[in-house]
């Protein structure tokens, strides 16, 4: 295949998603599916979508996402807006839950009768250093849950993740599950972590001691430094969990157990971002390699507080949309067959191309999916060509049809030819017949 050199390539850590792509997880097809896959889902279970702008005010995720957290202390993309907004950065969205909250404040859903059940999905940035399944522009679908504390909220939204990647084809999946605590019990146990580490925090990287009395959790999952034994040695969260913090814990798997998923406890799940209470889970792909976190998401009952609302608990998950494809690709699921065209138009001389031209109109305004050559082609290309793009039936139309007031209907698939009323109405009902 020749490809041009570029004197301006796509940035680095993008991806075209392309008709057909050579790498399937590419094709624009299945995105398509997966996108109607998440409109369907939502529905069933109830959620409605919302859809923030792709970009913020930087102050909201420094508050909302944590400004200890790496996404926002290394991998925001900040823009400097001019005119009346100079003076205030603008940040690419790194994820969707603060913004999806602010919409949630800003436009007073609030008032509706409660709990908020939002989704949306497209693209976020975060300047990562590319690798496979690691992009600076991916896209995830996010699901949200706000004003309910019940467990039984948690349970949904682990569920509808891993009930979409059964639909999906995605096979099996490992769900790990761990609890951050609250404002109650999780001060504590930092005051433990701090004192666990501070003797060894040497050895660290430098990220960990930086952040050591800022935020202890995050030296827990340090993937610098994983494997140094006072990881392995530290005190656990769940061990050390008030008591409506341990009855949540408790009953979240109840509930889990009663929808029969299975999962593992992994008290070392701490997640990137600083908002979690109480539940936090991942979903990992065993074949996906070093990227293998399909999605992730928790609980984070302060965060509509810290962003302005009334306390508000919220629940909810992201998953990245180009890892759940790599999967179905690693497991080589088939994609959805094309939708194909129905019928193209064959025109031989001036004018017949002229009533080719009405025709495909009307074919279209009738429901078909219809098209006709736009490059002088020859009869035999034309038919090539109809061939090539998977039409079921070719219309050919040359001076004897056009006398005759007739079609030449052909079925692409049987080879058969049979002829047809040069009418519109009569054309789509013997594509829609065969
Ligand atoms: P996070 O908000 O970091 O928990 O991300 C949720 C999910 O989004 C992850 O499990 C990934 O599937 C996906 N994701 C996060 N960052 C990236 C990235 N840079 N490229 C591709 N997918 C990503």
């Amino acid at each position: 295949m020749e490809v041009p050199k570029l004197q301006i390539p796509a940035p680095r850590g993008t991806n075209d998603i392309l008709p057909g792509a050579q790498f399937k997880w590419q094709d624009s097809a299945r995105w398509q599916h997966l996108e109607a896959e998440i409109a369907r889902i939502c529905h069933q279970y109830g959620y409605a979508e919302l859809r923030p702008p792709v970009f913020e005010h930087t102050e909201l995720f420094a508050r909302g996402v944590g400004a200890t957290t790496d996404v926002v202390q290394k991998e925001m993309f900040t823009l400097m807006p001019r005119g009346d907004e100079e003076g205030q950065t603008l940040t690419l969205r790194p994820e969707f839950t603060a913004g999806m909250v602010r919409a949630y404040l800003e436009n007073g859903l609030f008032n509706q009768s409660q709990p908020t059940k939002i989704w949306t999905a497209g693209p976020a940035f975060r300047a990562e250093r590319p690798q496979k399944g690691r992009y600076r522009q991916f896209h995830q679908w996010d699901v949200e849950i706000f004003g309910a504390q019940d467990p039984a909220a948690d349970a949904e939204v682990i569920e509808i993740g891993l009930e979409l990647a059964r639909r999906l084809g995605a096979g099996e999946l490992l769900v790990s599950l761990n609890s951050l605590g609250c404002p109650v019990c999780r001060p504590v146990y930092r005051e433990q972590l701090k004192a666990h580490f501070r003797p060894v925090i040497h050895e660290f990287c430098s990220d960990c001691q930086r952040r050591l009395e800022a935020n202890p959790l995050r030296v827990m999952d340090c993937k610098a430094d994983a494997g140094h034994p006072a990881q392995r040695t530290a005190p656990l969260m769940i061990e050390h969990l008030c008591a409506e913090c341990d009855t949540h814990w408790k009953s979240l798997q109840s509930h889990l157990r009663a929808l029969r998923i299975q999962y593992q406890v992994d008290p070392r799940i701490v997640r990137g971002l600083d908002y979690y209470t109480k539940t936090v889970f991942e979903v990992l792909h065993p074949n996906l390699g070093a990227q293998n976190t399909l999605w992730g998401g928790g609980r984070y009952d302060g965060l509509i507080e810290e962003l302005g609302g009334k306390p508000t608990p919220g629940v909810g998950f992201a998953m990245g949309m180009e890892r759940m494809l790599l999967v179905l690709d690693e497991l080589g699921v088939a994609p959805p067959p094309p939708a194909r065209m129905d019928c193209f138009v064959v025109a031989l001389g001036e004018a017949a191309k002229e009533r080719a031209v009405g025709l495909v109109y009307q074919l279209r305004r009738l429901g078909l999916s219809a098209d006709l050559d736009l490059l002088g082609r020859s009869l035999k290309a034309q038919m090539k060509y109809a061939g090539k793009v998977g039409a079921r039936y070719a219309a050919i139309i040359g001076d004897n049809e056009l006398a005759q007031g007739v079609v030449a209907l052909r079925d692409m698939d049987a080879a058969t030819q049979t002829q047809v009323p040069l009418a519109p109405e009569a054309l789509a009902a013997a594509v829609r017949a065969g």
